[in-house]
């Protein structure tokens, strides 16, 4: 995980990302070198949920970035996807594979517990299973743990079938058919999630090719589902029809778009839009249909949910089906309003959170 370059170019404090959140909190404890930013932009829905991440940020400003621009994609995610769940995140400030202690992960869970439930954690880049046993330790809201501990395991399976649904509702929206055999999909980043996505492709006839960072990934990915492999950066002037980004955040941006050959962009990663005003529209003028990611990504959400409300794996998997429903209503609506989908997939969430808000006056 941490070669991920995973912080994104997005703009900096600017109104769609600082407002709305109502609690940021800054944890720090000398005895552990534990310096970390929890984020809860809204607990209207329900408690804050959001993953952990560690990663070696260059400065304080862009870790407060990346913990803002994710907490508040959280509230969306959670909202969209009919969760009684807030949006939240939470950052340490770190290598995750030099500073990483038992003993920071146990502090790190006594400042998640030290807010009573507002805030659940789960992993995310940077932190794994036995991390989240350690911050178990100190608190009992934390998600994501272990089937053989008792919780719900890796979501990331979950969080691939959903894409794909999402990209089949994509498919059927610009060619009238959401079978996928014979079109051409680049999936760059074939990590947990890309490489669950890359088989539901292959399964299904489609004409893959893959980019990441790691030759021996590549290699690998490409002999188990026999996939074309495209090295190196420049991979945004290739013939495609499907952009899957399963990587990195904000790599839809000025100059990418400017390049993009592909007639949809459907994938896993975050903050997919590096301004999510600016390149939503300009995706729409190209004609470029973009499934909005925090509606397709949410799988992995539904299924650490499983936890809390207690619904089984059929469930959370019937429910991420779903994915593919909403995202068809999404685009409708987007078509309907002559907006971004980005913005019409936001519409939906912030009405949910609003309707909400409302409800819980009126009582
Ligand atoms: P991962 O770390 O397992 O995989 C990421 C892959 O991207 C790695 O193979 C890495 O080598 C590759 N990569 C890194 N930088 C790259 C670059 N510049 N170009 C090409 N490849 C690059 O992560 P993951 O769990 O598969 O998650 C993928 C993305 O989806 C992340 O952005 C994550 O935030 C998002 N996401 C994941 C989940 C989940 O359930 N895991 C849920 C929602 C969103």
């Amino acid at each position: 995980m941490s070669d991920l370059n995973i912080l994104d170019k997005g703009p900096v404090f600017n109104s769609s990302s600082f407002l709305g959140h109502e609690q940021v909190v800054f944890c720090q404890d000398e005895e552990t070198g534990l310096k970390a930013i929890i984020g809860i932009h809204s607990t209207t829905l329900g408690p804050a949920l959001g993953g952990t991440r560690m990663w070696n940020y260059n400065n304080e400003a862009d870790a407060i970035r990346d913990v803002l621009r994710l907490s508040r994609g959280m509230t969306y995610k959670a909202a969209i996807s009919g969760l009684n769940l807030g949006g939240g995140k939470a950052v340490i400030i770190g290598d995750s594979r030099k500073d990483k202690t038992d003993a920071l992960m146990r502090k790190f869970g006594e400042y998640v517990n030290s807010l009573s439930g507002r805030y659940i954690t789960a992993e995310d880049v940077g932190i794994n299973p036995h991390d989240m046993e350690m911050v178990k330790m100190a608190t009992d809201h934390v998600t994501g743990i272990p089937e053989s501990k008792g919780g719900s395991g890796d979501p990331s399976p979950v969080t691939a079938y959903g894409v794909y649904m999402g990209m089949k509702a994509a498919a059927q929206q610009k060619w009238g058919s959401n079978n996928l055999e014979g079109k051409k999909v680049l999936v760059q980043g074939i990590g947990h999630v890309g490489e669950t996505l890359v088989k539901h492709l292959a399964d299904e006839g489609a004409l893959v090719t893959i980019n990441d960072i790691h030759e021996d990934r590549m290699s690998e990915i490409a002999t188990k589902y026999h996939t074309q492999i495209l090295r190196g950066n420049a991979i945004f002037e290739n013939d495609m029809d499907i952009y899957a980004p399963c990587a990195l955040g904000a790599t839809v941006n000025n100059e990418s778009i400017a390049k993009m050959k592909c007639s949809v962009i459907a994938g896993a990663a975050n903050n997919q839009l590096a301004d999510e005003n600016v390149h939503g529209k300009m995706l729409r003028e190209k004609g470029i249909l973009y499934a909005p990611d925090f509606l397709i990504n949410a799988g992995g959400l539904i299924n650490v949910y499983r936890e809390i409300a207690h619904y089984d794996q059929d469930e959370a998997l019937k429910r991420t089906e779903n994915i593919y429903n909403t995202t068809l209503e999404i685009f409708d609506l987007s078509d309907k309003n002559n907006i971004t989908t980005h913005e019409a997939a936001l519409k939906i969430a912030e009405q949910r959170v609003a309707n909400k808000k409302n409800e819980l006056a009126e009582a």
